[in-house]
């Protein structure tokens, strides 16, 4: 009877389990209510067959189209096992465990982050996911491994949230490639130690120059794992801090003279 359903809702690999299943719409979202057969759970500890305890609601994001959100749900069974008392809940066959997106979903969001075009954002607003959650799924999926280290090595940090512990992540980019080689989730000395102590001797010798900005940890911690190359400052943080700086004595020569700004002669734009 359901036949067409299952096979548009690519459940056609747990067809067997299903006892009743029913669509709704309800908030501008798919519903799809399902409800397994009963299994005969044996005890992992004693082997014992387990009796039906209790239901759970299951609710499971299943976004297999952009047209609307689809949610799955459904009571999942616990079982207690009659002579050591532990608890089983039936396999859960969307996802794995505690998590609330469906396999299906997480593979066609991998496959769409393929193409580089494509933003976290626009594929949250695709699948009604917040992109919070297309980050965290890229985050697990992907190992994004350092790349090797070049002849010049060129590090600065970059802002990421005010709210993480580490509000800056420090960047590394290889001046000749023009690519990035890694983002390390923090500036801090001691975690920029460790993490230039892993890299392989023979590898950072291959690197002559160094180019920073004017933050002293990098200069310590870059003199420590690159003992043999120049470290450098480049141009664009100078002129910065130079500009920094004779803005700082504008304003404190300005703050010095508390002009009057009713006297004519004190209303002068050039003050
Ligand atoms: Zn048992």
């Amino acid at each position: 009877m359901h036949s067409n359903i299952i096979q548009l809702l690519f459940l056609d690999s747990i067809k067997n389990r299903i006892e009743h299943l029913e669509t709704y719409r309800i908030d501008h979202k798919l519903v799809i209510d399902i409800k397994f057969k009963k299994e005969q759970l044996q005890c992992l500890i004693c082997q014992d067959q387990m009796k039906f305890h209790s239901y759970r609601l299951k609710q499971i994001h299943y976004g297999i189209t952009s047209f609307e959100a689809y949610n799955i749900q459904y009571q999942s069974r616990r079982y207690k096992c009659p002579t050591c008392g532990k608890y089983q809940s039936e396999i859960n066959p969307f996802g794995d465990k505690h998590k609330n997106i469906s396999r299906l979903t997480k593979h066609a969001i991998l496959q769409d982050l393929k193409t580089p075009q494509r933003t976290f954002n626009d594929i949250a607003t695709q699948y009604y996911l917040s992109s919070q959650s297309v980050i965290r799924l890229f985050d697990q999926a992907v190992d994004a491994r350092r790349l090797k280290l070049g002849r010049i090595l060129c590090m600065d940090e970059v802002f990421i949230s005010k709210k993480r512990k580490s509000p800056y992540a420090c960047v590394l980019y290889d001046f000749d490639s023009k690519q990035i080689i890694d983002v390390i989730p923090t500036r801090h000395k001691n975690y920029l130690n460790q993490y230039f102590l892993h890299i392989p001797i023979d590898e950072k010798d291959r690197v002559n120059v160094v180019i920073i900005d004017r933050w002293e940890s990098y200069k310590d911690v870059l003199e420590k794992a690159f003992p043999k190359a120049l470290i450098a400052v480049d141009s664009f943080h100078v002129i910065a801090n130079l500009n920094r700086a004779m803005d700082r004595v504008r304003i404190d020569t300005m703050n010095r003279f508390k002009l009057e700004r009713s006297k004519l002669i004190n209303n002068d734009m050039y003050y």
